[in-house]
């Protein structure tokens, strides 16, 4: 992100608008911290009323931390807008997530805290321990530099996004080891992280979470956005029985 210093008037609207409050006004100019900037445009979205801000020519990694934290962004690979990702939303046509399965997403960094790959790695490297297949159309997943352990690339560790999602498939009867771990993680990262967790209905209609969550005595919000059918065909799960 770049100010045009000469047409700032320093009216304050971007760093007003700033989720990572990377802007400030110094001497009546608006000025961008690089370190904190996470290349969401925000502040371009809301509008500057003498045109001041622009967006720069972008290298690699920041080019990533634009795709991960600009909303209007497409992922090149996956074609997804956004952080990149389907998640679980359309795994009745995907069938990502089979029985006997677990989709696990852990979902790091918000708004004015932000997150580093530092802490993302540490995410992926819990998750990797206990055998995770990590989703191949994930852009953390592209920047891994072995999906065995789930370290990440050296020129993007460094670097620091708005929020990025590790999104992984475990064995259902792992769930509880994967959970304590996500709890051991929430101690060890510099950032805020939300738990995330899908299946299939068993026959009973239950889900391959439901024994760990509660023999875990965790609490759970019920939501999800998941997209039913769309007109396309379905999976079909059984043959995998
Ligand atoms: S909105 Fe525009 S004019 Fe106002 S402080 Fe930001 S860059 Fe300067
Ligand atoms: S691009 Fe986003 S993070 Fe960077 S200065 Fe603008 S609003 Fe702040």
């Amino acid at each position: 992100m770049r100010i045009r210093e000469e047409s700032c008037v320093g009216c304050g609207k971007c760093a007003k608008f700033c989720p990572m409050k990377a802007i400030k006004i110094e001497d009546h100019k608006a000025k961008v911290d690089p370190l904190k900037c996470v290349e969401c445009y925000n502040c371009i979205r809301e509008g500057c009323p003498v045109n001041a801000l622009a967006k720069e020519e972008l290298s690699w990694p920041r080019t990533l931390a634009e795709s991960l934290s600009c909303p209007t962004g497409v992922d090149e690979k996956s074609g997804v807008s956004g952080r990149g990702t389907a998640e679980m939303k359309t795994n009745e046509v995907t069938g990502r997530i089979g029985h006997q399965k677990v989709g696990i997403c852990l979902e790091m960094g918000r708004p004015f805290t932000g997150t580093t790959f530092i802490d993302v790695e540490k995410a992926c490297m819990a998750l990797a321990k206990h055998g995770a297949y990590f989703e191949p159309l994930n852009p953390v997943t592209y920047v891994m530099k072995d999906t065995t352990t789930g370290e990440i690339q050296e020129d993007v560790r460094p670097l620091f996004v708005l929020s990025a999602i590790v999104e992984a498939l475990i064995d259902a009867d792992k769930l509880e080891e994967v959970l304590k771990s996500c709890q051991k993680l929430s101690k060890e990262v510099d950032t805020v992280f939300s738990v995330g967790v899908s299946s299939l209905l068993k026959e009973d209609g239950t889900a391959y979470f439901d024994e760990a969550i509660e023999k875990m005595g965790l609490s759970m919000y019920a939501g999800g956005k998941t997209n039913v059918g769309l007109g396309r065909p379905l999976y079909d799960f059984d043959k995998e029985r």
